[in-house]
């Protein structure tokens, strides 16, 4: 319906636009050569914009550029800030911390108190700290296949763990492929990573039943390729499968923790041998967790008493160090708290039917899928069943126009589909005018006829 000459005329229009508009970030962007490729982390490069804004600071749902243009921001990190930037117990908290040392090698007492406070709001009694929530999967993974002595491990089409080169595996035409963006990846992981569609339950039951698999590594529903909901009772059978097979069920909770206090898992069900979350938890202070039942903590302390003596492959040296351990303490202790996320709802019901009546206004093919505070706006007309669908679904051409025409009128998206988070800072007022102006860029993409 949206005519593709259109999309490129208007994206033209669009980068010209943002050219003249950041000229400090373009200066940045052509001076930072100390960078390679002039950024410190080459995932900076994957927004929509031609060059990188350039942050200047952030507080709440808001970031302003070096260039004094000011954002209402729906990305939030890609989650890491999602309840705020800078929320004002944690910046406390760290600053606090900074006089008193930031990395020990040891216990601490508010650690013991964070260890409490974890179990009491995800329902796990035991957990381990990592510094980001890829190697909390990694390590679980390496936990998973030393508990079972099983080589495999299962994960659905089209998931994101993190930088864990074991979930580098899709499904392309029914076949399972080494997923082919991979750098330096020399391993051929098909061996022992199984690889099926989201919501496919005779594909799990079939993969299950030999009893090889070690664990099922999942997000409850999947956010990282547009937003793949749970088919009703699949959850469930996932569950019961895992059960079953004597499969440990991992659920990797680190976007999902958005769907409600306590995550997905304990506002939805079902519950996990093991949770991980990442990011979030530390308001931005790079740290993780996993979290397991008490039946899995026997294993793991029978599996390490049992090995000899040598390195674990597990944890780094700043692992749970001071720094960490008192972001996630002030993060759950006065951030992550149950208001915070009936405000989230309340803004997030808003943006959603904001978001609906925009698409209807124009009759639009699009859909909004959403849970908790995690919104996705899909540019196709049903909501995609598993991964092979979602990526069908996606439109780079007219996402990226989009994204980029909002950036210009001072809204941020999350770069790498249309994924909208909404923090407990968030206000009534941005979501206006996120709607609105999507109502702007929807009137000009379809007026446009070049
Ligand atoms: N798990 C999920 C579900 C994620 O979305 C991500 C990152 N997007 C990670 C793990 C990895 O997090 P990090 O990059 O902080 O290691």
């Amino acid at each position: 319906m949206i005519d593709r000459q259109a999309i490129s005329a208007i994206r033209d229009r669009e980068i010209a636009r943002f050219i003249a508009a950041n000229p400090k970030s373009k200066a940045h962007a052509e001076t930072a050569q100390g960078w390679f490729q002039g950024v410190p982390f080459h995932w900076m490069l994957d927004w929509s914009s031609p060059f990188p804004i350039v942050a200047q600071q952030a507080s709440g749902a808001t970031l302003t550029s070096i260039d004094g243009q000011v954002f209402d921001d729906f990305c939030l990190g890609d989650t890491a800030s999602m309840f705020g930037h800078s929320p004002e117990p944690l910046a406390k908290a760290i600053a606090a911390q900074a006089g008193q040392g930031l990395s020990y090698m040891l216990p601490t007492a508010k650690g013991a108190e964070l260890g409490a406070m974890l179990a009491e709001m995800f329902g796990l009694p035991q957990w381990q700290v990592t510094t980001t929530a890829s190697e909390a999967n990694r390590a679980v993974i390496r936990w998973c296949r030393g508990m079972t002595g099983r080589d495999k491990i299962l994960i659905f089409n089209g998931c994101y763990h993190g930088a864990v080169d074991d979930v580098f595996v899709d499904l392309r035409e029914g076949r399972a492929v080494n997923r082919p963006s991979l750098i330096g990846q020399v391993q051929d992981l098909l061996p022992t990573t199984v690889v099926i569609e989201f919501n496919d339950v005779d594909a799990l039951a079939a993969a299950l039943h030999g009893g090889d698999v070690a664990c099922v590594l999942a997000e409850p529903m999947m956010t990282n390729i547009g937003m793949v909901r749970d088919a009703p009772g699949f959850l469930t059978k996932l569950r019961q499968l895992c059960d079953e097979s004597g499969t440990i069920l991992v659920l990797d909770e680190t976007h999902t923790i958005s769907s409600g206090y306590g995550g997905h898992s304990n506002t939805h069900g079902p519950k996990p041998d093991i949770l991980v979350v990442g990011k979030s938890i530390g308001g931005g202070v790079p740290c993780a967790v996993y979290g397991f039942t008490a039946d899995i903590a026997e294993r793991m302390a029978a599996l390490n008493a049992s090995r000899p003596a040598g390195h674990s492959g597990i944890g780094t040296t700043l692992s749970a160090n001071a720094l960490a351990i008192t972001a996630m303490h002030a993060m759950l202790g006065q951030v992550i708290t149950r208001d915070a996320y009936n405000h989230m709802q309340s803004i997030t019901d808003r943006l959603v039917s904001q978001l609906k009546a925009v698409i209807a206004a124009h009759g639009v093919n699009w859909h909004v899928s959403h849970i908790g505070a995690r919104v996705e706006l899909v540019c196709s007309a049903n909501p995609p069943r598993n991964g092979t669908e979602a990526r069908a679904a996606m439109d780079h051409a007219l996402e990226s126009t989009i994204h980029l025409y909002l950036a210009n009128r001072g809204i941020l998206l999350a770069p790498f589909h249309n994924m909208m988070l909404v923090s407990p800072l968030t206000q009534t007022a941005q979501v206006d005018r996120l709607a609105a102006e999507l109502n702007n860029a929807l009137a000009e993409l379809l007026a446009c006829k070049n």
